[in-house]
């Protein structure tokens, strides 16, 4: 099997399982149990902390544990727009291609009289620091603009929009999901507020995420309970997986120069073998774009037939989000960046990991250059097009 379907989750790592496995076996108590067995959980949780706040250049107190990537995007949303409808300030700002953990939360939100103003990302898939400033208002209660895109790896100027919105005390998040153990994260550096991780997208445990969120960020609890979190989000601490993504991130980040140059060789190599499909073009930006991240529309295809012929194959990929598939509707991110209906519907993902090889390149390289032409002679539509019936959207 290849798989080539990391942005939708990763295997775990060694470390990782051996974290889980071991904390499972022996460090079993609960967190908050004062005596000494207990108290051992305690010490391996204030010990994840500070690891994963280092990765991120972040104070242990500002780390809070989540259940994963969309807990962390729903809980920063809803405290900032709490504290903001009570200075009767309903106004946020994000973009069109955000992941539904937070394009879900806002249209909530929006039902609640919340005023929500969604960036246009350009046909690149980068919004500017000059389309934030320019939406800014007086009544703003929050900036929530993601790291890296999910299905077409854009990076956003994160720094820079942090900058803006800390000059105008504007609490800034980030989803950095995509971002987190792959490409350099310093919440200092860059001006973020909050921030939301899940380690299932850097070789950790699924259920498991964190969020970031400064001092003076407004954090209201999601979930009622104990007085674990600081009282912030309640129940007894996965502590296994909290010691496992602990463990991911850490690896992830000692590793990313290494794993960076691999990938980019990956990638690239990737984009240079399906670039030369004719009728195909690549989403989102060739220069900001994730070092594993490779996203293609093929004129003429319908992308759950490419993934069931890669399937057949061995190769794991996706056609976009793995939110999306089970629907018919076209990737709202590949719409957001301008793609029409008929072309966003022939969309490939393939997402990589440093566990994958070179040697794979060639062979899926080969195997969607095939599938491509097999769908395309069985279509009657791309027969008209071949005849000139019908115009091509895309170039030779
Ligand atoms: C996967 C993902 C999420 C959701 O994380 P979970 O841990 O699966 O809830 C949120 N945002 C982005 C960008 C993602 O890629």
């Amino acid at each position: 099997m290849i798989y080539a379907d990391n942005a939708a989750t990763t295997q775990m790592s060694r470390a990782a399982i051996d974290a889980m496995v071991f904390h499972m076996e022996n460090i079993w108590g609960n967190p908050s149990s004062l005596y000494e067995f207990g108290q051992k959980a305690q010490e391996a949780i204030t010990s994840a902390r500070a690891k994963i706040a280092k990765c991120i250049n972040a104070a242990p107190n500002e780390i809070y544990f989540t259940s994963g990537g969309s807990e962390a995007d729903n809980q920063a949303i809803l405290s900032a727009a709490k504290v903001g409808a009570k200075k009767n300030k309903k106004h946020i700002i994000s973009t069109a291609f955000e992941h539904h953990a937070v394009i879900h939360t806002l249209q909530k939100l929006e039902r609640e009289g919340f005023e929500i103003e969604l960036l246009d990302v350009h046909e690149n898939g980068i919004v500017t620091p000059a389309q934030v400033e320019k939406a800014i208002r007086p009544d703003t209660c929050l900036v929530t603009i993601m790291f890296a895109n999910n299905e077409i790896g854009t990076i956003q100027p994160i720094a820079e929009i942090g900058a803006i919105c800390r000059a105008k005390k504007i609490p800034f998040h980030t989803d950095a999901v995509q971002a987190a153990g792959h490409i350099l994260i310093d919440v200092q550096k860059q001006n973020i507020d909050a921030l939301s991780i899940s380690a299932h997208k850097f070789h950790g445990p699924k259920g498991i995420g964190v969020l970031y969120a400064r001092k003076n960020f407004p954090l209201s609890n999601l979930i009622e309970g104990g007085a674990q979190e600081k009282g912030k989000r309640g129940g007894t601490e996965n502590v296994p997986a909290i010691m496992a993504m602990a463990a991911a991130l850490e690896e992830s980040c000692a590793n990313m120069a290494a794993n960076t140059k691999k990938l980019l060789t990956i990638r690239n190599k990737i984009i240079d073998g399906l670039n030369k499909i004719p009728y195909s073009i690549l989403n989102g930006d060739f220069e900001k774009r994730l070092p594993g991240n490779v996203n293609f529309c093929f004129e003429g295809i319908e992308g759950e037939s490419l993934l069931l012929h890669l399937d057949d194959r061995g190769i794991c990929a996706s056609s976009g989000s793995a939110c999306t598939s089970g629907s018919l509707d076209p990737s709202h991110v590949l719409l957001a960046i301008g793609r029409p209906h008929e072309i966003a519907h022939g969309s490939l993902r393939l997402s990589f990991s440093e566990y994958n090889s070179e040697d794979e390149v060639e062979k899926i390289v080969t195997a969607v250059s095939e599938i491509v032409e097999y769908l395309r002679n069985m279509s009657p539509l791309w027969k008209d097009k071949l005849s000139g019936k019908k115009d091509f959207v895309l170039e030779a």
